[in-house]
């Protein structure tokens, strides 16, 4: 593992760098954990979205012919660093990082056509329908049913924990077309519109009172054939590259050490008044939430440099997703018992850091859930990295 920059790609970061100082003056706000203040409807996103999109960097690691700057893991990786020190907004997204690199794959000409593009200019929103109520972890035990009638796929069924289906115009799901194939074979991955009759999305309100994700009933929707991604009932196999790709994106150590950071400032400016807990000293507890940050920083070098060399990560980003995940767990509850009682409070108009503590002590639960558990995270590392036999 190689931890500084070649020479060309210390020149890259400082045109990223230098763009972003051009473009985006002050981008670095009061130096708080970024919040979602600058949604994807502010015109302000939508003016950085155009200058991205006009460099290609909506989606660097793209070819050049499908409207990216055809670069290499490294750079993007660089990329991602720079946009996340400068607490930029990252227009990416499911399609740029997860269903767009999947259709250039494995997509068709057709497909490629209709949505690599309008995922680019920003017009398109995908959410993933992989989830079921009896099936996450072992998700080939999947149970939504797609028939062939004629042109089209007639499905049925339901989804659950679907991020953003309440604002998402498709969905890449996966269904089962063979039921009497072994459990992995009989899966085809359809390209849904979620404006066809039939699609009832239904909010589910998480522990934080936020609305991030849904149930998804499907009754007698009816997607066309030129929708099928890949080839009938080979789907579990392109199901699994959108997986690899949402697992490169996890663990962003960039901003664990950015919202430590804030929390330390805080510490520090209010360490005489009552907002602080001043039954004992912060500065051990702190230095190992430091020295962890730094380790996560590591991890995510760990897994890039391999993608870099041409090799898949697989234990090795299971121990990077385990370990940024928990580690935010932590953090969060560090700055939990550092506000004392006050870290109850969840009006952010009132409370201490404008709840930004107690928001992410609860929403950090979900991190361990979402995108694989920490217990399915331990298992790949035990079998697949330790060599250790399937209990
Ligand atoms: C915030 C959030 C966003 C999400 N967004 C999406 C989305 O957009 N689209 C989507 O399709 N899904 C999404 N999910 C669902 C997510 O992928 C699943 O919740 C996750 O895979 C776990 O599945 P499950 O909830 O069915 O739990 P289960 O698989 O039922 O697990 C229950 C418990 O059993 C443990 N367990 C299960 N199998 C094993 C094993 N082999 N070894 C040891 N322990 C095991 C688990 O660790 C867990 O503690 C999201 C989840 C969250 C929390």
């Amino acid at each position: 593992m190689e931890f500084r920059d070649t020479e060309s790609q210390g020149a890259w970061r400082k045109e990223v760098h230098s763009f972003i100082k051009a473009e985006r003056p002050g981008a670095d706000g009061d130096g708080a954990p970024p919040t979602m203040e600058e949604g994807p409807e502010s015109s302000a996103f939508k003016q950085w979205r155009g200058k991205l999109a006009a460099k290609g960097w909506i989606a660097p690691a793209w070819p050049k012919e499908y409207g990216g700057a055809g670069l290499g893991v490294m750079e993007q990786f660089i990329l991602n660093e720079e946009f996340a020190e400068a607490r930029v907004m990252n227009p990416g997204g499911m399609g740029t990082s997860m269903i767009g690199p999947t259709i250039i794959i494995h997509g068709n000409e057709d497909q490629k056509k209709e949505h690599l593009g309008a995922i680019l200019r920003g017009e398109v929103r995908w959410c993933q329908g992989y989830s079921e109520p009896g099936s996450g972890s072992d998700l080939a035990s999947l149970q939504t049913r797609a028939v062939r009638d004629g042109d089209d796929w007639v499905i049925n069924g339901q989804k659950i924990w679907t991020s953003g289906a309440h604002m998402a115009d498709m969905m890449f799901m996966l269904a089962r077309t063979d039921p009497d194939a072994p459990k992995h074979r009989g899966i085809t991955y359809f390209l849904m519109d979620m404006k066809s009759p039939g699609v009832t999305v239904r909010p589910l309100i998480n522990m934080a009172d936020g609305h991030a994700f849904n149930e998804v009933f499907f009754e007698d929707v009816r997607v066309p054939q030129r929708n099928v991604l890949g080839e009938v009932n080979r789907g579990w196999y392109i199901g699994t590259t959108t997986l690899d790709f949402e697992r490169s994106m996890i663990g962003n150590a960039v901003g664990q050490r950015q919202t430590l950071e804030y929390y330390i400032r805080y510490a520090k400016e209010h360490a005489n008044e009552p907002v602080v807990n001043s039954t004992r000293t912060w500065r051990g507890e702190f230095a190992d939430r430091w020295i962890e940050a730094g380790t996560a920083k590591m991890l995510s070098y760990h897994v890039v440099t391999l993608q870099a060399s041409g090799r898949v990560p697989n234990h090795e980003a299971s121990i990077a997703k385990l370990f940024n995940t928990e580690l935010s767990q932590r953090i969060a509850r560090t700055a939990m018992k550092l506000l004392g009682t006050h870290g109850q409070l969840r009006d952010p108009k009132t409370a201490p850091m404008k709840a930004r503590a107690s928001g992410s002590y609860l929403q950090t639960v979900a991190s361990t859930i979402a995108g694989g558990t920490s217990e399915v995270q331990r298992g790949i590392v035990a079998t697949r990295g330790l060599g250790l036999p399937r209990g």
